[in-house]
This record gives structure tokens, C-alpha cells and sequence, in this order.
């Protein structure tokens, strides 16, 4: 279902590859992008014109990094390092059940729907016992809202007996995680090209899995055709342990395992060194640029320029609300940009560039800039208008207006051509999703604060 023939005009147009156009439109039919162009559209008859004056039209933004069961869990540890806050929540994860999956994604999916994200991905690696179907859970919830969703399979086998962080109860047997991988995959995965979800497989960190899990899982992965992910070089901690445990850089690590390729995103990449940029780059490795978790956790900044000025494909995400609680992707944008201009200085990252990252990187890491990620003909109808009048008329820059300052109001948020969001509320539920989020976290923790 869409809601047909869409004309949007009048507004500044930002199609991330090719021209601005001031004063253009966007012409939607069915789930595609049809026209982009100046001035008024030249269709009749359309089901639905729009008078976008005063609106900035981009891409609809793609999250590449989450973890949305964390939705229960915000605010805890506030002054913990990674390592002291994970540990620190894995009992309380330990609790999550179908019902918290479910309730914390309906939440974390209409939040980001609101900010502007059409296409996101999922981290979840979390599976306790006889807790239902936990991967089923947030998919149910992505298809009730209509967003693009990139759930992947994630996993731990490598418990505290084992030389990992997590403790033993809430890791799982490496068979079990490879025939349950294989069957989300079997059941879920959709590769056609206006795909509502594809899955990836995703060992969740090189300190809570086994080096053979990671082998194996890559393996897995090439043998179905889907992507992989995991998450990389976040902290100085996660160094000394993989030189500890591994003799070598978490880069190296991923190196000896065949894990870079294009097929392959990590998230964070915050410590890289040289060797692993140049890699990176010459092996079209995606990198999920995740800047408000790293600044909350305090584990650095990444090296976003420099993989950009590689050629290495990067994007950005929002990583899981308990790690930034609730910051938009659009917010993921402005802090990427304030990020690598406090270390780099004032040309390390454009209005422009921070716009690619949320959108067509985004899209690159996901292997569907083909599909989305940009405004052109033939591409998905996913977009986004954002307000830049009233308050924010005062910037004569449109792309500044959103990247630079607070983020704009929603106007219209489009996925294949169906309106999700209009002027700022969501339009294909009649859940509400923060009663759902409060619902979650009491189920989980109860009213401890
Ligand atoms: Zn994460």
C-alpha cells in the first residue's frame, strides 16, 4: 500500500549526489522516486501536491548502528567506561524478554521514524533461555511501522571462564548460534531490490566471542549472500585485550579472520591506526560512525575525515539508547560534525559531508546505495522534508539549518512512497511508542531508577 502519486514542490531540494535545487520538487509514484527537478512538477493529476516552501527535502537518513532493546535501559552508569558500564548491565539484559523486545523497539523505531530515519539497522545479541523469539519480536515491530530494517543476528559464546567480558549466563553454545543465525536468515531475509528487510550476521564484539565464532560466522554469512557486522576498535580497553588475548590490533584481528571486504561494516571504529584506514579503504569495509555514544561513554573520536579522505565508505549511528539515550540520527549528523572539527578543526567535516555520512554512507555500508540514500529517479521513495522557516529562517543555508544547529521539525517522512510521519507525528500505528518504551523498562527493571 502507498499513498499513490506524490508531488512535492516548492522546496529546496538536496538529492546528496548531483545539484541542489532551490524552489524544485519531487515527484513519487508507487514506492519509487520518478522525477527531481526546478520549479513546478510537471505532472497532472497527481493524488497528493505539497507546498514544501520553507522545507529542506533530503534522502530519508540510515542508521547503520542500534541496539533497541536498550531502550529499557537508559540512563544507568552515566560515568562508567564501556567495559565497566556493559558490565554493569548484562545481568539486567539477562531479564529481556519477547515482550521488552517488542515494546523497546515499537519505541526506538518511532523515535528514530521521527527524526527522519527510514532505513535502520538492529544489533542484537542478546538471547537468554526460553524468552520467546526474541529477533521476531523487533521485526513484528518494524513491519507495524513501515521503516527499512537491517536486523542482524548477533551473538556472544565467549563467557567470563572463557577469557570475554560477559558473564557465562547470557552466553550462548556456537552451534546453537549458527543454526538459529542461519534460520532468522532463512525465515526473514529479503534481497529484491525495494527490500522492507534484509539480516546480517553480527558476533557482537571481539571480547565476547570466540575466535572461531567469528570464522565461522563469516563463513556463514558469504555462504548466504548476506552482510556482516560487528562492532570494532571502540575503546583503548578493547586494544590491550585483543593484544592481550590475540597478539595483535582489534584491526589485524579482523584482518586474520577475513573479515574485511565490502560485504563487512563495523561499528565505532574509533582507534584505528594508519594501516587499518589504508584497508579499510582498499577493501570498501564500512565503518558506523557512532559519535554521541562515544562521547557519552568517553572512548575517543574517530578518524571520520581521514576514512572519508581514504575512500573508505562510512555512516552513521545512533547505537543503542543506552549509550545516547535519546539522540536522533539527525543529531548523530550535527555531533559528527562538531566531533571532527574539535579534534580536526573547522574544514574536517561540511554541513554537506555530515548529510552524506546520515544518508548515502549510510546506505553504502548497507550495500544499497543503488536503492536508497540519495534523490534520484528510479531510487526508493524514502525522504524526508524537514521545517527550515520560523526560527531557523534566519540561516540562509538550508543543509546548514539542518547539520549546524538543533534539529529541524518533520514535516513528512516518506518509506517506498507511505507517509510514516506527518508534521511531526507518526501516521502508520495508532500505538503510542513511549507508552511502549515505559512499558519495556518496567517490565525489565521495575521502577528502579
Ligand atoms: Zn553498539
Amino acid at each position: 500500500m502507498t499513498d499513490g502519486p506524490i508531488v512535492i514542490e516548492n522546496a529546496h531540494v538536496a538529492p546528496v549526489r548531483g545539484p541542489e535545487i532551490a524552489g524544485g520538487h519531487v515527484v513519487v509514484e508507487g514506492d519509487r522516486i520518478t522525477a527531481v527537478g526546478a520549479g513546478p512538477a510537471p505532472v497532472t493529476g497527481a493524488a497528493r501536491r505539497i507546498d514544501a516552501s520553507g522545507c529542506l527535502v533530503t534522502p530519508g537518513l540510515v542508521n547503520t548502528h542500534h541496539h533497541l532493546y536498550q531502550w529499557a535501559t537508559q540512563g544507568l552508569f552515566q560515568d562508567a567506561t564501556l567495559f565497566d558500564w556493559l558490565t554493569g548491565l548484562y545481568d539486567t539484559w539477562a531479564g529481556i524478554d519477547a515482550e521488552v523486545v517488542y515494546d523497546a523497539a515499537t519505541a526506538g523505531l518511532g523515535w528514530l521514524a521521527l527524526g527522519g530515519c527510514t532505513t535502520t539497522t538492529d544489533h542484537h545479541y542478546v538471547f537468554p533461555r526460553g524468552r520467546g523469539d526474541l529477533f521476531d519480536a523487533e521485526i513484528r515491530a518494524a513491519r507495524e511501522l513501515h521503516v527499512r530494517f537491517h536486523p542482524t543476528r548477533g551473538s556472544m559464546d565467549r563467557g567470563r571462564s572463557a577469557g570475554g567480558l560477559p558473564p557465562d549466563e547470557i552466553v550462548e553454545d556456537r552451534e546453537e548460534i549458527l543454526v538459529a543465525t542461519e534460520a532468522a536468515i532463512d525465515a526473514h531475509h529479503d534481497p529484491s531490490f525495494s527490500s522492507m528487510l534484509r539480516v546480517a550476521v553480527a558476533p557482537c564484539s571481539p571480547f565476547s566471542v570466540s575466535e572461531e565464532l567469528m570464522s565461522e560466522a563469516a563463513a556463514l554469512a558469504r555462504r548466504k549472500g548476506v552482510r556482516l557486522h560487528t562492532h570494532l576498535a571502540e575503546t583503548l580497553d578493547e586494544e590491550e585485550h585483543c593484544r592481550e588475548q590475540f597478539g595483535c590490533t582489534p584491526g589485524e584481528y579482523m584482518e586474520k579472520l577475513g573479515w574485511l571486504g565490502p560485504d563487512v561494516w563495523f561499528a565505532h571504529c574509533v582507534h584505528l591506526h594508519d594501516a587499518d584506514i589504508r584497508r579499510f579503504a582498499a577493501t570498501g569495509t564500512g565503518t558506523a560512525h557512532c559519535p554521541t555514544s562515544n562521547g557519552r561513554l568517553g572512548s575517543g573520536v574517530a578518524r571520520v575525515s581521514e576514512l572519508l579522505a581514504a575512500g573508505a565508505p562510512v555512516g552513521l549511528g545512533v547505537d543503542g539508547t543506552a549509550s545516547s539515550e535519546l539522540t536522533s540520527l539527525a543529531g548523530e549528523m550535527h555531533q559528527a560534525l562538531l566531533f571532527q572539527r574539535a579534534v580536526r578543526g573547522p574544514a574536517a567535516l561540511t554541513a554537506r559531508q555530515a548529510l552524506e555520512l546520515g544518508t548515502l554512507g549510510g546506505a553504502a555500508c548497507l550495500g544499497r546505495q543503488d536503492e536508497i540514500g540519495t534523490l534520484e529517479p528510479g531510487k526508493l521513495a524514502d525522504l524526508a522534508v524537514w521545517r527550515v522557516d520560523g526560527y531557523r529562517a534566519a540561516v540562509e543555508d538550508p543543509v546548514c539549518a539542518l547539520v549546524f544547529g538543533p534539529t529541524p521539525p518533520l514535516d513528512l517522512l516518506l518509506v517506498g512512497g507511505r507517509t510514516v510521519v506527518e508534521h511531526g507525528e507518526l501516521r502508520t500505528t495508532t500505538a503510542d511508542p513511549a507508552q511502549a518504551g515505559v512499558r519495556a523498562r518496567r517490565r525489565l527493571i521495575g521502577d528502579r531508577t
